[in-house]
């Protein structure tokens, strides 16, 4: 059944191995070989010797350490990862101009139209492999698929440092067998409900059926995983860098400016950006602040969310961290102009297809009372909230409580006594 829906298998997944350990051992020839755990409080990554020991990525680090009593555990260095994942994406683009980055460390590539002049793909991924380990010193998997969801549990399957390539006529032999943790979006806690349905393997889930999955995990988890394990999977590659984004910015002048003044600025604008986000029903999928210093020079960071959303906790959080790894250059050059650009904007019924593929939202979410459901649900209604006492009493009636811990110069909103 599934090798008659047409398409060849011509997406990409390439998604580097154990990246910040990776660039560890490749940057200090100390450590290769060696199990290598990055960060000291909560393990950031892991090298595979590590993950061999049974260390895992954010596990606590003394919990790892007795794990892995020989681990070299080394500080992050952001700024090392930060150029080694431009190098590889420079490569990305070069290999497709159809380049769809899901983080730091991984992409989809859209490589059919390239058949004719480059080779199948098969050879552009060997080939993208090769350049990678070649010209940035690091290894990397490719899944190779007809389908996104595929391609990227070929890339999961054939880590690390592999390559493999799932045949379009042998997607069901490929996938069935597998446990269920292979599906995207299913984690640990989605996992134990099935397990207690006696559903193992990617066969069992698509023999229970789309009803008993949506009553077991809940509508957008059950259809996203019966959806799955059927194979229907319709989301293209979309380029990574939308030429649609809103944005806004502030001119501060030349006077210095708190650490607690520029989040404060930061916060309305993005509270400000977000709500139109939500007016236009579409969400977000990266947050690019631009900086301008006291010398005319100016920055750019970007951070690229895990799921597309319209909310604004988590555009807010993306901003204050790009703002506070720019604050020591800001407060050696001084700023003269802060600016929040939100990219990669899509309809909300695309955030519905992604929605589920977010473990985490999605899990806990359907686990009553878990304090991120909590969170999300609370999060999402003060949007909602705020939005609509806006809507009535205009921008200025009502500010968030976030902005008044950051500032206690401004004062209290008032809620209408009514509402
Ligand atoms: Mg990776």
């Amino acid at each position: 059944m599934s090798g008659d829906r047409g398409g060849a298998a011509t997406i990409l997944h390439a998604d580097l191995d154990a990246f910040y350990a990776s660039v560890e051992q490749r940057d200090d020839p100390d450590l290769r070989g060696r199990p290598v755990l990055v960060g000291g409080g909560v393990v950031l990554a892991c090298s595979y010797e590590a993950k061999r020991a049974g260390v895992r990525t954010a596990m606590n680090g003394r919990q790892a350490r007795a794990i892995c009593p020989e681990a070299v555990v080394v500080p992050a260095r952001m700024e090392a990862y930060s150029a080694a994942s431009k190098d590889v994406f420079a490569i990305f683009r070069d290999t497709t101009p159809l380049v769809e980055g899901l983080s730091v460390d991984e992409a989809f590539l859209e490589v059919g139209g390239l058949a004719r002049l480059v080779g199948t793909p098969k050879d552009i991924a060997a080939r993208l492999r090769g350049r990678v380990l070649a010209e940035v010193g690091l290894p990397i998997t490719v899944g190779v698929a007809r389908t996104k969801f595929l391609a990227k549990v070929a890339s999961g399957v054939a880590k690390p440092d592999g390559l493999l390539v799932v045949d379009p006529d042998r997607e069901r032999e490929f996938l069935h067998p597998l446990r269920v943790e292979r599906l995207w979006g299913v984690g640990a806690v989605t996992a134990r409900k099935l397990h207690g349905m006696g559903v193992h393997t990617v066969a069992d889930v698509a023999t229970l059926g789309e009803q008993a999955l949506v009553s077991l995990l809940g509508p957008a988890a059950g259809h996203h995983l019966h959806a799955l394990a059927t194979f229907s999977d319709p989301r293209r590659v979309t380029p990574g860098v939308s030429r649609r984004s809103i944005g806004s910015q502030r001119a501060l002048g030349n006077r210095r400016r708190s650490a607690e003044e520029l989040d404060t600025i930061l916060a309305g604008i993005v509270d400000r950006l977000a709500r139109r986000l939500r007016e236009g029903g579409r969400t977000c999928r990266t947050v690019v602040l631009r900086l301008r210093f006291g010398d005319f020079t100016r920055v750019t960071r970007s951070h690229t969310l895990r799921t597309a959303t319209s909310r604004t906790d988590p555009i807010d959080d993306a901003a204050r961290t790009l703002l506070a790894e720019a604050m020591p250059t800001i407060h050696d050059r001084g700023i003269t102009l802060l600016g929040l650009s939100l990219a990669n904007l899509d309809g909300e019924g695309r955030e519905q297809l992604e929605l589920p593929l977010a473990e985490d939202a999605g899990e806990r979410t359907a686990l009553a009372g878990g304090p991120a459901a909590e969170d999300t649900r609370d999060s999402a209604a003060l949007d909602r909230a705020l939005d609509a006492v806006r809507a009535r009493f205009g921008a200025a009636s009502v500010g968030r409580a976030t902005q008044l811990g950051r500032d206690p110069g401004i004062s209290v909103p008032v809620l209408p006594e009514h509402e």
